[in-house]
């Protein structure tokens, strides 16, 4: 039985734009297939908004879960604990950038995305500096939804409708736009001279900025924009000397989207605080987690009466089952090897793509980072124009995707990449085959627009 249009509401949907188009409704999945309710199968190239590593239904999550959920499925986690939680706790600690030893739940990215923006003022206001409270952000970042995440997102698109009601006072700085790099320099090998607008905003503000909040390598959400490494070794260097603190949402990046575990691992450097969610489950349940430092956890390690204690709580803080099925996730990324063998097939998915989309006319740039490629679609490839955003070309383009049995989504006119790890080689022809067609359909060569 299928519910009366419109009783559920779809995230980040017009909902009118299903009148001539319907929601597909998927009856089960399996690996990097989810299949609909009349059977027709579909790759799923976007892991399920970016959360999903080892398949659908993998059979070695989906145990853990359900041997965990026969002994304790939930339990309050203040003045109660589960081994699920701290094991989870040890081995985030064990397994991310040096300095960070601490770790605070919560059950989405962007409440990860509140808990590290209140620390970070907290910590200077438990230290008498209540005056720094403010954020500074990227142009294009994106932390999430929710109204705090949301007044340090660079991405106006989420963030316009709200401005009425959303927190004021934070700082928005330009940051890397290696695409369309106003300074006309190439992404290899770049010392991020960019950074020029970070630092001097920090200089200026320094007494005011409790945190710099970043997506490290990989802006997701705001175009799949690719920096250099270089510019996260600045932004380290000057945050220290602005004392500063560096907030890392390592939640799309990390769990080995970039290559590497944590994306911040590329640039050698360590946050003050570091968010993480969407694969730490394997994609199976909502967990977040906020990774902290000493320093910061001693900042609010006082007397009761001090009243430096850090109150923020969720119900489903530390679910017991969300903590069995990331135990199991990283269980498997140490029993399989899993960032090496992502490898080859990372770079297979970056060649094919490259190959099949590199020469058409409207394609301005193919562009990869580990387990993750983008396609950005424009009107002129000399000058970059964007194509008109009426259009809603990147819309119709995933449309022919699911046609040819793609779950594609596109970003605007960004088309990506970011199948589960679990995709074979002859998947990834496929894939790139299906969607080469796809965007053929839409834009056939020839007829660049
Ligand atoms: N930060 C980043 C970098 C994200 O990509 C996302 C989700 N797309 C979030 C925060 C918010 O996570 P959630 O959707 O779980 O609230």
């Amino acid at each position: 039985m299928s519910a009366k249009p419109g009783t559920l509401w779809h995230p980040c949907t017009q909902m009118k734009d299903h009148e001539d188009f319907p929601v597909i409704r998927v009856a089960r999945g399996q690996g990097i297939y989810l299949f609909d309710e009349g059977g027709k199968r579909y790759l799923d190239a976007v892991s399920s908004w970016w959360v999903n590593l080892f398949g659908h239904a993998n059979p070695r999550i989906a145990s853990a879960i359900a041997r965990q959920a026969q002994i304790l499925e939930q339990v309050i986690l203040a003045g109660f604990s589960h081994a699920p939680a701290e094991e989870l706790a040890e081995r985030l600690t064990a397994l991310a950038p040096a300095g960070l030893e601490h770790v605070f739940y919560a059950d989405n990215g962007s409440s990860a995305v509140e808990v590290a923006l209140k620390m970070a003022h907290g910590f200077f206001r438990n230290q008498g500096r209540a005056g720094k409270f403010r954020f500074t952000y990227l142009d294009n970042g994106y932390h999430g939804e929710t109204l705090g995440a949301l007044a340090v997102c660079g991405e106006d698109l989420y963030s316009e409708q709200f401005g009425a009601i959303m927190p004021q006072g934070n700082l928005r700085v330009a940051g890397p736009d290696c695409f369309r790099c106003p300074l006309g320099l190439a992404r290899e090998g770049c010392d991020a001279p960019c950074f020029q607008a970070m630092g001097e905003t920090l200089e200026r503000h320094a007494n005011e900025i409790a945190a710099v909040i970043v997506e490290p390598l990989l802006q997701c959400a705001g175009g799949f924009r690719i920096y250099p490494p270089a510019y996260l070794r600045r932004l380290r260097q000057a945050t220290r000397e602005a004392g500063v603190l560096l907030i890392l949402d390592e939640i799309a990046t990390g769990f080995g989207r970039t290559g590497t575990l944590f994306a911040c691992e590329q640039a050698g450097i360590s946050p003050d605080l570091m968010c993480v969610s969407k694969g730490v489950t394997g994609g199976f349940l909502p967990l977040s987690a906020v990774l902290a430092t000493d320093e910061i956890y001693a900042a609010f390690y006082a007397d009761w009466a001090e009243r430096k204690a850090f109150l923020h709580s969720h119900s489903y803080t530390g679910n017991p089952l969300a903590c069995a099925a990331a135990l199991e996730t990283l269980a498997i990324f140490r029993d399989e090897d899993v960032i090496a063998r992502n490898r080859p097939k990372a770079a297979l998915l970056a060649e094919l793509v490259r190959e099949r989309f590199g020469g058409h006319p409207n394609v301005g740039e193919v562009r990869s980072l580990g387990f993750v490629t983008a396609v950005e679609l424009v009107a002129d490839r000399a000058t970059k124009a964007p194509l008109p955003a009426a259009n809603r070309t990147g819309l119709h383009i995933s449309r022919a995707g699911f046609k040819r049995g793609l779950l594609w989504r596109n970003l605007g006119d960004i088309l990506y990449f970011m199948p589960p790890y679990v995709i074979t080689e002859e998947e990834i022809d496929r894939l790139t085959r299906d969607a080469r067609a796809a965007l053929g359909e839409v834009l056939p060569e020839g007829e660049a627009r």
